[in-house]
């Protein structure tokens, strides 16, 4: 039986394991799928002794993303533009690096939640490496303005910078945001790990707007509750990104992409 994981340090909490057996019930595809802690300094020689065990792909979360880049033998344009691999597929001679987080994310916004993005005002607030992986799908669905948002200038500029050339995208601290009435507000900082929000000004939401938070569970809180205080309608934590990009990431491996409204009810039921 062909043999998947998630690799993270640490990878207990990962809620990988349990989509990836649904979507392999629900597909009537056989495979097994584990969870495996990997220490950074051994993220490249464990690869290659998993391998020699059997299995052929993996999703790759924190602290590898960047090792799976850099050692991935090729590259799809979207890891080149993530900058990180979040998706690994075995090929002859080595890995193939892909990263599916921004689909999974235009997955859940535009098919899950019905949102047109197209001529929109979107704010993304953080620049680390999950605001990296969503800047260039969303510009390509060709959004009226995206601002890059972080409470470090430098990083907001030098992702605008690098993707100028797709799209009308400007670097900004989240302070400088009063007054601006996005459309939707996509929270890609890890604050809500520490129980906190990123800065949130006065009229940052316009009118029937959205906040997205790509964190879920108690994570999510924070933001997705000070948003709606700040006055967003609608707000949606990143769950269904979670499960659209393991989708993504299902499909690359076995050609089939499962349906994911089931497992995202099933997650959200406990
Ligand atoms: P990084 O560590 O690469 O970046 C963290 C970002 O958050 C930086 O921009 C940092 O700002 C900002 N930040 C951290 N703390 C605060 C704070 N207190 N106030 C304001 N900004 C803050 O993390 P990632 O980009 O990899 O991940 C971001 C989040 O997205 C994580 O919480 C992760 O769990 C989630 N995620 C969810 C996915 C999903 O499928 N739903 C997929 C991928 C990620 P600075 O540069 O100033 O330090």
């Amino acid at each position: 039986m062909d043999r998947y994981a998630v690799l993270g340090h640490p990878v207990g909490h990962s809620l990988s394991p349990r989509i990836h057996a649904a979507f392999a019930q629900a597909t009537g595809l056989e495979l097994e799928y584990g969870a495996i802690d990997i220490a950074p300094d051994a993220f490249t020689q464990t690869l290659d002794e998993l391998h020699t065990q059997g299995y052929c792909g993996f999703n790759v979360t924190v602290p590898h993303k960047l090792a799976a880049h850099a050692l991935a033998r090729q590259l799809s344009e979207r890891a080149r533009h993530a900058g990180a691999v979040n998706t690994l597929l075995r090929v002859k001679g080595g890995w193939n690096g892909d990263n599916t987080d921004g689909t999974g994310l235009l997955a859940d916004l535009q098919r899950n939640l019905g949102l047109q993005l197209a001529g929109k005002r979107i704010a993304v607030l953080g620049a680390g490496g999950a605001a990296r992986g969503i800047i260039a799908p969303l510009l390509e669905t060709k959004p009226a303005q995206l601002i890059i948002a972080n409470r470090s200038p430098d990083k907001a500029q030098h992702l605008a910078q690098q993707f100028a050339g797709l799209g009308n995208v400007t670097p900004s601290i989240p302070e400088a945001l009063a007054g601006e009435n996005f459309d939707l507000v996509i929270n890609a900082t890890s604050a809500g790990h520490r129980g906190q929000a990123p800065a949130l000004a006065t009229g940052l939401f316009g009118s029937d707007a959205t906040a997205y938070d790509l964190n879920y569970g108690p994570a999510s809180k924070p933001f997705l509750g000070a948003a709606a205080r700040c006055g967003a309608t609608h707000t949606r934590d990143g769950l269904g990104m979670l499960v659209e990009q393991a989708a993504e990431s299902f499909r690359l491996w076995r050609g089939l992409r499962p349906d994911t409204t089931r497992v995202l009810a099933m997650l959200r039921t406990g």
